[in-house]
């Protein structure tokens, strides 16, 4: 616990630039199997807070902090969104996914989730899969997306419900959302990026794509006739629709003046390195799809999926995402607001209206 406080610096919790008065943030240290993590739960006020858990090799544990602390919250407007009686958290674990990780870890980390006494239920995020998941399981209740809590993997309802978004901003910005001949530069193929490559090559777009690891992107260059740029380039492609499906802030104030695509929606959480970042999208009136509304297709399938059941439910509710965004575009139109300050105000209102 002290070994990422101290790192962190005292004080620098509650005069964080993304400190938003969150409800609790626990610092989880275990020993025995090195796990060092950091819990966030934003808010609590539409039911407990639900959000995924990353593995991810921060450079150092402020930037950990960072990260939990703006996707905990980014989780709390997401359910709201999305309908759900569902608050918002995130967890983090601080070690690299591919050497780090093992049951007994996943375990460590389960056994803080337990102490959380269900305010905060985890599910899978980048760096963690169902079978981690499973592990996790072994320790605490409070745990979705395994095949025991549901449908299991929420990547595919992720990957849908961007895909419903995707065609929700074409109808708006080319009139059609037909996606034949549409070009479409996927930065990120991993869960999602993946699937979500499957449903836009099924609907006729042309793929480019790019990933850090090169088996993602032979593999659909493969299957996909798709054409394969290095993960710098992705979002400066000539496209049609950019789609990050990556990490976060790939939108900045470097890489938006580059930008040639009329479209930016992906599956990426904290899209947006700043709120300024987006009005600066808007400036090059380039349509930008808010990530936390385009993406919530995964959760809606952990919040509700229950065992043995189809997916009919959870496959209506994460298509009607389109309709959302249908709907946040055109207020975004006739309130001159950006697509991001309506969707925030729709979580906001709904969060108050609770209250
Ligand atoms: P993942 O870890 O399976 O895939 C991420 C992919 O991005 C990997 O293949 C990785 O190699 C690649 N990548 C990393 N840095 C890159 C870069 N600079 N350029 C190109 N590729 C890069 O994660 P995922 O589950 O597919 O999630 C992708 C994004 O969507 C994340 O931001 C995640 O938070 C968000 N998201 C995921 C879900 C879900 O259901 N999995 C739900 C909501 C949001």
């Amino acid at each position: 616990m002290n070994a990422i406080l101290k790192t962190v610096s005292s004080g620098a919790v509650f005069d964080h630039p993304e400190f938003h008065d969150h409800e609790n943030v626990v610092f989880a240290r275990d020993a025995e199997t090195g796990l060092s993590a950091i819990i966030a739960v934003h808010d609590t006020a539409l039911g407990p807070a639900l959000g995924g858990c990353r593995m991810w090799t921060y450079a150092h544990p402020g930037e950990a902090l960072t990260d939990a602390l703006r996707l905990s919250r980014g989780m709390t407007y997401k359910n709201a969104v999305a309908g759900l009686p569902l608050g918002g958290g995130k967890a983090v674990i601080l070690a690299d996914p591919k050497t780090a990780k093992t049951p007994a870890l996943m375990e460590a980390f389960g056994r803080h989730v337990a102490r959380l006494s269900g305010t905060y239920i985890t599910a899978e995020d980048v760096g963690v899969s169902p079978a981690d998941m499973e592990a996790v399981a072994r320790q605490t209740e409070h745990v979705r997306g395994t095949h025991a809590t549901g449908l299991g993997d929420p990547s595919p309802y992720t990957a849908l419900g961007v895909f419903a978004g995707i065609k929700a901003a074409a109808r708006h910005v080319f009139g059609s959302d037909d996606l034949r001949g549409r070009s479409v530069s996927l930065q990120g193929l991993g869960n999602v990026g993946r699937a979500l490559a499957r449903h836009l090559h099924e609907a006729g777009a042309r793929l480019i794509v790019s990933d850090i690891h090169a088996p993602a992107v032979e593999r659909a260059v493969a299957a996909y006739g798709a054409t394969a740029v290095s993960p710098g380039e992705a979002h400066a492609v000539t496209a049609d629709i950019f789609a990050p499906c990556a990490l976060g802030a790939g939108l900045n104030s470097k890489t938006i003046p580059e930008l040639k695509a009329r479209i930016v929606a992906g599956a990426a959480n904290n899209q947006l390195h700043s709120p300024q970042d987006g009005a600066e999208l808007a400036a090059r009136q380039i349509l930008y799809a808010p990530d936390y509304v385009i993406n919530a297709g995964g959760v809606i399938s952990i919040a509700l999926a229950k065992p043995g059941m189809d997916d009919g439910l959870v496959r209506e509710k994460t298509l009607a995402i389109g309709d959302t965004l249908t709907e946040i575009f055109s207020r975004s139109g006739t309130e001159g607001r950006r697509p991001e300050q309506i969707a925030d105000e729709m979580a906001q209102e709904r969060l108050t209206q609770h209250v």
